[in-house]
């Protein structure tokens, strides 16, 4: 039967606040009387040792925040005849100056729905555009569009457990070819697991060279479906809005093989995208995941409660409801959550208070606590906790030779307890980028003949992702090996 967190609290002899805490860390929010899954109970027995036969661990032998993230998609409650096709969540991804933001402007104008009249168009953080369908006839066809594009946003959000992202689009400027930060965004994107489609975009661009680009891309392993392998590939100019609605129509067939559905009649669940305030209090963008979101719904965000008092769409017209990949602004928090929270209606405003007031406190009790994330030296604890048995690392060193030289040596350590993964090597500074990726997927940053950006330096401070920095090549790949032995003792 299902354990409540008081019970496993009792059991735990731990405070029912710590382990709301702790499961909030696991992207669930639960009160005192609510049950939890298997998974998310084994996860905290296992935080407090209680899963090698009650012995106590040391607080660096703590279970990570990992996984079970994806707990709403697989809510019970959800019967497969309920759900419904709902419209992708797009990012756009790419260099800078590659030309993201003009793009994402040319195809907010593609949408039809759009008033022209005194219609002055709010940046909430997303935008929803209504389009003819391509095939289906009669049929508007939907895309939600996060627009504050890049790779860096996208890794914020994702380090707090919202993967709201169904696709992305990856922009390659034609006359520039693929630079650093392509690449950066791939990894991102590859390491949330989304799917991408490669938007080459400066085709009227006299310099352009679409097969290039191409060529470039495939050496990082990005095939072109007209070469035989399964990316989308679409030449197109922001500019000039050529090939713009060719692009819509390959992330509506993306989306069609990506069967994206969710159930709309049911209370609504979602993230935030943006929040901040506002004269009239609190405001938050919130991306509706699944149900529909309505005014007057008592909501519950992380700490914070309140009853909808508007919805407010990009164009400035109160809505009176949101459905799935829909993002609104809300009036009506009492506080300012951070982007990426989960955010969910509840019975009615009483309920969501008690709740809230619950999670302020397991904050409070909280707050002098880091989250444990995978090192070098806990790497056993925490992955003995986990299904699969991978250290993730990002590498970032001086030159592009010490770069492969590391990647290869790395690639060659025979380990039979654990694989390794690099999810991201560069040449360059430790960058908050690198951070929010190794947070996003638990991974350890490892720097060589390099050095840490100030912000990157406090990011990785908070968010519990440890940093190595080396000089000595021989030293870096020992002690990788090492850890990957279990050898390392770990760090009290
Ligand atoms: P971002 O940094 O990726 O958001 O890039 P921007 O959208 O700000 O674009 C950078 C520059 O490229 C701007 O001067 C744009 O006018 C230009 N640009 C964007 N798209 C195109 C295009 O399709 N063709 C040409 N020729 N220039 C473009």
């Amino acid at each position: 039967p299902p354990i409540t967190v008081r019970a496993l609290a009792e059991k735990l002899n731990q405070k029912a606040f710590k382990i709301i805490a702790d499961l909030m860390d696991l992207g669930v929010f639960a009160n005192v009387n609510q049950t939890m899954d298997p998974d998310c109970a084994r996860a905290i027995c296992a935080k407090y040792g209680y899963r090698f036969e009650l012995e106590k661990r040391e607080r660096h032998a703590q279970v990570p925040a990992a996984p079970p993230r994806k707990k709403a998609e697989l809510d019970p409650t959800d019967r497969p005849e309920d759900l419904r096709p709902r419209p992708p969540v797009v990012t756009v991804m790419g260099h800078v100056d590659h030309g993201k933001t003009t793009l994402l402007d040319a195809i907010r104008k593609s949408n039809v729905a759009a008033k022209e009249v005194g219609g002055i168009t709010q940046h909430i953080g997303a935008y929803t555009i209504s389009f003819p369908h391509p095939e289906r006839k009669g049929e508007l066809a939907q895309i939600t569009f996060l627009d504050t594009p890049g790779h860096a946003a996208f890794s914020a959000m994702r380090a707090r457990g919202a993967n709201v992202t169904d696709i992305v689009v990856l922009v390659v400027a034609a006359d520039d070819g693929v630079m650093p930060q392509t690449i950066e965004a791939l990894n991102h994107a590859r390491a949330a697991g989304v799917p991408i489609i490669v938007a080459i975009n400066k085709m009227d661009h006299p310099a352009a060279n679409p097969l290039k680009v191409r060529q470039q891309l495939q050496e990082q392993g990005l095939i072109p479906d007209d070469w035989g392998g399964d990316t989308i590939f679409v030449e197109l100019s922001a500019l000039t809005k050529k090939g713009v609605d060719k692009l819509l129509e390959m992330i509506l067939l993306q989306a069609d093989l990506l069967e994206l559905k969710a159930n709309p009649n049911r209370p609504a669940v979602g993230n935030i995208i943006e929040s901040g305030i506002s004269p009239g209090g609190p405001t938050v963008t919130a991306l509706v995941r699944k149900g529909t979101l309505r005014v007057g719904d008592a909501l519950l965000c992380g700490p914070y409660y309140g009853k909808v008092r508007a919805l407010i769409n990009e164009d400035g017209e109160r809505l009176k409801e949101a459905g799935p990949s829909v993002a609104v602004k809300v009036l009506g928090l009492n506080g300012v959550p951070e982007p990426g929270s989960e955010f969910t209606v509840v019975e009615d405003e009483r309920k969501a208070r008690e709740i809230a007031e619950q999670r302020q406190e397991a904050l409070r009790t909280r707050a002098a606590e880091t989250r444990a994330k995978v090192t070098l030296e806990n790497l056993f604890q925490v992955l003995d906790a986990q299904q699969a048995k991978v250290l993730k690392v990002v590498v970032k060193a001086d030159t592009q030779g010490s770069v492969e030289a590391i990647v290869d040596a790395l690639k060659k350590i025979d380990s039979e307890k654990v694989k390794l993964e690099i999810i991201h090597s560069a040449v360059g500074t430790i960058t908050e980028s690198d951070i929010l990726l190794a947070s996003a997927s638990n991974a350890v940053v490892i720097g060589f003949h390099t050095r840490v950006d100030t912000g990157a330096q406090e990011l990785a401070k908070r968010e519990g992702v440890q940093i190595k920095l080396y000089s000595i090549i021989y030293e870096l790949i020992d002690q990788v090996r090492e850890a990957m032995a279990g050898l390392l003792e770990p760090i009290t």
